[in-house]
């Protein structure tokens, strides 16, 4: 029997990648972070919380790490776990440094030192693209990052890539281009959307503050883009493949579609919130999954309009549960509203307070 170590189990991925390894008989072992309040719900709501032998650890601890490896005793790793909110990054880019960067470096050094016939699968992602004006992005497009996250995913892309030459490990790239589900966290645009639609059209909720609404991204579906992550490690080389849709839209055609999903007019409901601007944006993304097509087989099936579909139908479903007084494994009753909790705000106030006025301060937060 086949053995997976997955980081990251608790994330939208992670859950999604287990359950079709399970299905392909592998003994799948997963790696959680030890918080205040569990957050299994992803999991449970996929229904494989039992079947996945869950070991605590953090990639900002080798020796968790070290111990996660020994215990699961894998033949493949993928190591999904980041601090994956490019938003964050701007706030935490220290800590995102050593998570999204040193991270996979410390996976890499336990292969090198333990075993190094284990396949190792690097989430990386899109953003690498960052500033790019190159369009359709392939893999050898330039890499221009930025954010903090996407130059932290940038040095992981490389070390990969140098462990790869250098010890002769075999550690793939998976340049993932947005995916989306209904199991997407509520800070990213997509879920952010389809959440407050259903609210929107229940009554829960009023309007929706949205930062840029002109980025354009290539949206697929995450549980056909963890499959491309398993084909990646049955490959007799490792190698670096993109993975996308070759489409791209804009964030104000992802809310138009899912408003118009419930009938309802986007025009009506977005608002247009500086705050929610960040420093720096990526203007376009859009990917050629050519190479995956060639080398992997791999084509996305879900279309763009199906995607927003599925999520709307999801929260909208999830809503109407909550208002019938069911109970089932879910994110969002507990999710504090964006506009109370967002750092910059904070800052704002706290900078307004101090009688701060500086031109470059005033500029970003007022
Ligand atoms: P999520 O944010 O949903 O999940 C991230 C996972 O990483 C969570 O399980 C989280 O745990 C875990 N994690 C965060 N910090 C640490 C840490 N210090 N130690 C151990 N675990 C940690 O991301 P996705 O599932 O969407 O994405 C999976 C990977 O793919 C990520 O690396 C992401 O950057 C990358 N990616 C994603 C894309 C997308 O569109 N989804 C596109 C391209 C790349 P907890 O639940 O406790 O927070
Ligand atoms: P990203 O591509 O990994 O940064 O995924 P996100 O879903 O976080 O953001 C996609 C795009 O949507 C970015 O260009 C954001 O600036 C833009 N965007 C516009 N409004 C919002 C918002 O309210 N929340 C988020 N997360 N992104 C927003």
């Amino acid at each position: 029997m086949k053995r997976a170590l997955i980081t990251g189990i608790t994330g939208q991925d992670g859950p999604y990648l287990a359950q079709l390894l399970l299905h392909k008989g592998y003994k799948v072992f997963g790696t959680y972070r030890r918080v205040s309040t569990p957050n299994f719900w992803r999991l449970q709501d996929l229904g494989i919380v039992k079947q996945v032998t869950l070991i605590p650890a953090d990639l900002s601890d080798m020796s968790s790490l070290l111990e996660a490896v020994t215990i699961s005793d894998p033949q493949e790793i993928y190591n999904l776990a980041a601090q994956s909110f490019v938003g964050s990054s701007f706030d935490q880019p220290l800590f995102t440094t050593d998570i999204d960067a040193s991270g996979s470096t410390r996976f890499l050094e336990i292969i090198r030192h333990l075993k190094k016939d284990i396949r190792f699968y690097q989430a990386s992602t899109s953003e690498l693209y960052g500033a790019s004006s190159e369009i359709p992005q392939h893999e050898q497009t330039p890499m221009i990052p930025n954010s903090p996250y996407a130059a932290a995913k940038l040095h992981s892309f490389h070390m990969c890539r140098i462990y790869r030459h250098s010890y002769g490990i075999q550690a793939s790239n998976g340049i993932l281009f947005n995916h989306e589900s209904p199991l997407r966290g509520l800070e990213f645009v997509t879920r952010k959307i389809t959440n407050s639609v259903a609210k929107i059209k229940l009554g829960l909720q009023k309007n929706l503050p949205l930062g840029n609404l002109s980025p354009q991204r290539d949206w697929g579906y995450a549980p056909e883009y963890v499959k491309a992550m398993w084909l990646m490690m049955q490959q007799p080389k490792a190698d670096d493949y993109i993975i996308a849709t070759g489409e791209t839209h804009a964030v104000s055609e992802f809310a138009q579609e899912a408003f118009a999903a419930v009938g309802l007019n986007w025009k009506d409901y977005v608002l247009s919130d500086k705050r929610l601007h960040r420093p720096l944006d990526v203007h376009q993304l859009c990917g050629s999954p050519q190479k995956a097509e060639t080398v992997l087989g791999w084509k996305p099936k879900v279309t763009f309009n199906e995607l927003v579909k599925i999520m709307v139908a999801a929260d909208l479903k999830r809503w109407k549960m909550f208002l019938d007084g069911k109970a089932f494994p879910w994110d969002a009753p507990n999710h504090s509203h964006e506009m109370d909790i967002i750092a910059r705000n904070v800052t704002k106030d706290a900078y307004r307070e101090a009688g701060y006025k500086k031109k470059g301060l005033k500029e970003r937060f007022f």
